[in-house]
Order: structure tokens, then C-alpha cells, then sequence
């Protein structure tokens, strides 16, 4: 259950009422929010004269529900936003990993020549064989800060493990929380402590339900600013790395108030199929995309088989245009 309390009631009274319903307070401008376990189904009784509002929740996805809040959460990124009644579609792209600074700059040039707001660019890389290439780290975070000074590119990063998590915050704009850290409750609880916007990636094994307590857990310790990037789950299929859960979206744009994004270039895997995956992903009216791109993919240190070359990309990326603007959005 969400409960609005009156602010008249004071930080301290609102933290003992807290303590005592074994529930979360979060202290907004106009009111406490206080969360409550779903099985709680009607007002505390100490709790009804403080009471402005109330919603009794089907399940313990709460803060990020539409049952709570019906519109979207609106996250300002690079001087523009994303959910709320926006109806922009921000592209956010780059090479799978930082690798050098030429790679880099030849990256961010095609970015700042097409308009796009945001580089992508992993230092912290969770690779699934020990024997490749783990990133530059906090070089590779440095390298990226450059670049932002010089491109005026906003930065999204990944951050791996707890060893780096306040060096990427510190660094970066958007801080993604890749799909194998998903359930890393200290990435979790750092990144909802923080002030940063978030990308949570779902894990591929990951029920759409557990995905998004993952962003109530952020949501819990304060930080609105969640984004859902759905990036291909594992079923049977083995053609294609893994299979773009559109039917998932659909569900997570309904149940869910906060903005979802899609990977497509994680979920297919091979370059060929991305630009026709983006273009879908666009015509379900997403909040955003992400996507790989890379000046050689041949020789990319990570995730080379699904980067596109900058040609690829740029067709790609001027075909999204009409498809965003017939389902009445545009791409940003
Ligand atoms: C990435 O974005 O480069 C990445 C590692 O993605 P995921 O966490 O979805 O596998
Ligand atoms: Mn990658």
C-alpha cells in the first residue's frame, strides 16, 4: 500500500510512524510517500488522521507501477526528455566498449554529425568468457568525461561490480546497470542513493515482474530517475544471441510508470538484423533506443559480430525518422 502523509506532520513523526508500519518513507516536496508491504490492504488506524491520499497495490511492484502513478516519470537527459507526455525517442549510441581514443573520437564525430544527444561506450565490460577484453576502466571513464567536454555528448556507462560503482556515478550521466548485475543489490542501493539517471538492463533470465522490483528497489531508496531497457531474454532459439521480448514491452508500458527503452543490437547479436529490430522498436512508441556502433566493427574488442559501421548506422538512423513521426513520436 502508498500512502500520502501530510508534510505538517514533521521529518521526526514521520520516521517513527515509518519505523512502526515497518514501511519506506520517502520525503517529497508536497508530501511523505510512505510503502507499505502489498499485503497491507487498508490504513493503519495510527496512520488515517496523517492520510492525503491512498492506493492499495495488487503486488509489491509499487513506486514503479501505473496503479500508483498513471503517467510516466519524466527524466530530463541532454537538454530534453523522456516519458512524462513527451513523445520523444532518444537514441543513445556508441561502440560496445571505450577501446582508444581515436576509436572514440571517430564515434562521437558521427554522433554530433547526425544530432545524437548521447554516446554509449562500456569501460567496465562483464564478458562471459574470462579470456577477452574486461575494458579500459577508469581510464576508459576519464576518456569518456574528455569527450564529453569537447562533443558536449552526454555519457552512458556501465557499471560492472561494487569496486567501481562510485567512479562511474561520479562520472558518468547515465548509469547502466547491465543485465547480469540486474539482482546486485549494492548496485542496486547505490544507484538509488544517487541522483543519476539509470538505465536497468533486464537479465535474460529474468521475469518481467523481477525486472521491475529491480527498479522499486532504486525507487524505494529515492532515485526516480529509472529507465527499463529491455535487451533480449533466453528462450529455446539459438539462431539469433538472444530473443527482443516485444510482448514484455508492451506489458512494462502498461503496468509499469516509467519510460522503457530497447536494446535490439544485445538481443540479435549479428548486425544484420538490427536496423529492421530498431525500426520496430520504434513503431511501439519506445522512449528510447540503444545501439551498438562501432568505426570497424570487424576489429572491435568486444561484441564485433553485433556492431554496426557507421554507414550502417547512419541509413539506419534516417529510416527511423518517418517510422517515429507516423506513430505520432520523434526521434531525439
Ligand atoms: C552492453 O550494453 O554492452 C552490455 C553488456 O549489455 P547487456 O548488459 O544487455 O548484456
Ligand atoms: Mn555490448
Amino acid at each position: 500500500m502508498i500512502l500520502h502523509l501530510d508534510k505538517k506532520i514533521g521529518a521526526s513523526t514521520a520516521n517513527q510512524l515509518a519505523v512502526q508500519a515497518k514501511a519506506f518513507l520517502l520525503d517529497k516536496n508536497d508530501c511523505y510517500v510512505m510503502v507499505l508491504p502489498c499485503g497491507v490492504k487498508e490504513i493503519p488506524s495510527y496512520l488515517s488522521s496523517y492520510v492525503l491520499d491512498s492506493w492499495v497495490m495488487p503486488t509489491d511492484m509499487q513506486l514503479s507501477s501505473s496503479d500508483y502513478r498513471s503517467s510516466k516519470h519524466k527524466i530530463e537527459i541532454a537538454d530534453t526528455y523522456i516519458g512524462g507526455d513527451e513523445k520523444n525517442t532518444l537514441m543513445i549510441a556508441g561502440p560496445c566498449s571505450i577501446e582508444s581514443k581515436e576509436q572514440i573520437e571517430q564515434s562521437c564525430q558521427m554522433l554530433v554529425d547526425l544530432g545524437i544527444k548521447v554516446l554509449r561506450a562500456g569501460c567496465f565490460k562483464p564478458r562471459t568468457s574470462p579470456y577477452t577484453f574486461r575494458g579500459l576502466g577508469l581510464d576508459g571513464l576519464k576518456l569518456l568525461a574528455k569527450m564529453r567536454d569537447k562533443y558536449g555528448l552526454k555519457i552512458a556507462t556501465e557499471v560492472r561490480d561494487a569496486t567501481h560503482v562510485d567512479h562511474v556515478i561520479e562520472y558518468a550521466d547515465i548509469v547502466q546497470i547491465g543485465a547480469k548485475s540486474m539482482y546486485d543489490h549494492g548496485l542496486l542501493s547505490a544507484c538509488g542513493q544517487s541522483d543519476k539517471v539509470v538505465i536497468l538492463k533486464r537479465n535474460y533470465g529474468a521475469t518481467l515482474q523481477e525486472f521491475v522490483h529491480c527498479a522499486d528497489f532504486m525507487m524505494s531508496l529515492g532515485n526516480e530517475k529509472i529507465i527499463l531497457c529491455e535487451r533480449g531474454i533466453r528462450t529455446f532459439e539459438t539462431k539469433t544471441r538472444f530473443s527482443l521480448d516485444l510482448c514484455g514491452v508492451a506489458w512494462l508500458k502498461q503496468y509499469t510508470n516509467l519510460p522503457v527503452i530497447l536494446d535490439p543490437s544485445h538481443a540479435m547479436g549479428y548486425d544484420y538484423g538490427v536496423p529492421n529490430l530498431a525500426r520496430a522498436c520504434v513503431a511501439m512508441g519506445v522512449d528510447g533506443l540503444l545501439i551498438e556502433t562501432h568505426p570497424n566493427p570487424k576489429v572491435a574488442l568486444s561484441d564485433a559480430s553485433q556492431q554496426l559501421n557507421h554507414q550502417q548506422f547512419r541509413e539506419m538512423f534516417e529510416s527511423l525518422k518517418p517510422i517515429a513521426s507516423a506513430v505520432g513520436r520523434q526521434i531525439v
